[in-house]
């Protein structure tokens, strides 16, 4: 396939000024942005295009180079011209291959200046995940946690200079983090060697810490986790995350918090649910039973004579906390009538007793059994 003019792949005239040039790149990289063309197949290899053709004009001599030879100007044998493709574009992925290009196009727009900008760089944050039990979130508690991470050295005091000296501006780049060199037509820039990008050098590098400012290290931190806590719930702690390298500022620490669940009690926001059972004999004749609260105490509650199996009593204000305070929320119980299993022949013969007495005893049963006789006779006329 025989390759695009580079002035018509981004629809320029010839003789096109820098400024048109990077405006008519500009508009072309925005087109074809990975995520508003994650449906077009053919967006990678535009891009790909677009990208060659101002990898060449935005370069004066290799603008030159490509105006009086065409394409022929960088095919093999011109040394060390681009290969095809464009540089950068290897094998890497096409969105980490876009946003290298866009950072170098729009990074003057979006205040990151050339060189240095490495130098002082904010620690990661981290994220540390805490299980802790119901009882605890309903308290709330103090907990010493091990975070491992990194710290500022203390040796150099995180500068990563031997006796906490100032890093020296690296004289290769002065600075700037990339040097320029000569290659045939072409001037390439590179990251500087000497500094590896950085712009800066140190010249005895700590040895606690080989030049880096941090050293690992595993800290125990107090946390005070909050009652009313759920499962989601976030804790930040600013300033307790990854140290930041060559005295750039700490990361923040955020604690995920998952209650665990609990043998008695289910959770539904602020409310509690705690499922009872009661016997058959308990639940017809009514009492009062004994539950627990999630306090760890006990309260006790009525049963009110011929309940049925799934009645819900309210206790005001044994439900969890809120977190951020306005009461307690409600806990329910919930009444499990049970059939009772493993009969002597005694308790039988009671039952059959009771069940010859029996009359309208079962209000479900009852009203079940007309519901029926009404379906049948409703099914023969
Ligand atoms: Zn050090
Ligand atoms: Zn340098």
């Amino acid at each position: 396939m025989a390759k695009r003019d580079f002035y018509e792949v981004l629809g320029i005239a010839r003789g096109a000024s820098a400024d048109e040039i990077k405006k008519a790149y500009r508009k072309k990289a925005k087109e074809l942005h990975p995520d508003r063309n994650a449906d077009n197949p053919k967006a990678e290899s535009q891009f790909k295009e677009v990208n060659e053709a101002y990898e060449t004009l935005k370069d004066p001599d290799k603008k030159a180079a490509y105006d009086r030879f065409g394409h022929a100007a960088f095919e093999q044998g011109m040394g060390g011209g681009p290969r095809p493709g464009g540089p950068g574009f290897g094998g890497g992925d096409f969105a980490s291959a876009f946003s290298n290009v866009f950072d170098d196009l729009f990074g003057d727009f979006m205040g990151g200046g050339a060189g240095g900008r490495q130098r002082a760089t904010r620690g990661s944050d981290l994220r540390y995940n805490l299980r802790i039990k119901l009882e605890d979130a309903y308290g709330g508690l103090q907990k010493t946690i091990n975070v491992p991470g990194s710290v500022a050295c203390d040796v150099c005091k995180g500068t990563g200079a031997e006796g906490g000296a100032e890093p020296a501006t690296c004289p290769t780049c002065s600075g700037m983090g990339k040097v320029r060199a000569q290659q045939g037509f072409f001037t390439v820039e590179r990251t500087c060697p000497t500094c590896g990008g950085m712009g800066q050098i140190i010249k005895n590098p700590c040895k606690a810490c080989g030049g880096a400012g941090r050293v690992e290290k595993e800290r125990a931190l107090s946390v005070n986790i909050p009652a009313g806590v759920e499962t989601g719930t976030r804790i930040r702690l600013a300033g307790e995350g990854e140290a930041g390298l060559r005295g750039g500022p700490p990361g923040d620490l955020y604690i995920f918090i998952e209650v665990t669940e609990h043998p008695l009690f289910e959770r539904e926001g602020m409310n509690l649910y705690c499922r009872v059972p009661v016997s058959m004999a308990n639940a017809a004749l009514g009492g009062e039973i004994e539950v627990p609260t999630i306090d760890g105490g006990r309260s006790r509650v009525k049963v009110p004579a011929g309940s049925q199996s799934g009645r819900q009593m309210r206790l005001r204000g044994k439900g969890m906390p809120g977190l951020r305070g306005g009461g307690h929320g409600d806990m329910f119980i919930e009444l499990a009538v049970e059939t009772p299993v493993n009969l002597t022949s005694r308790q039988k013969e009671l039952l059959r007793e009771f069940e010859e007495l029996s009359e309208e005893n079962n209000p479900e049963g009852s009203s079940f059994f007309r519901k029926v006789k009404s379906f049948w006779d409703g099914m023969k006329s």
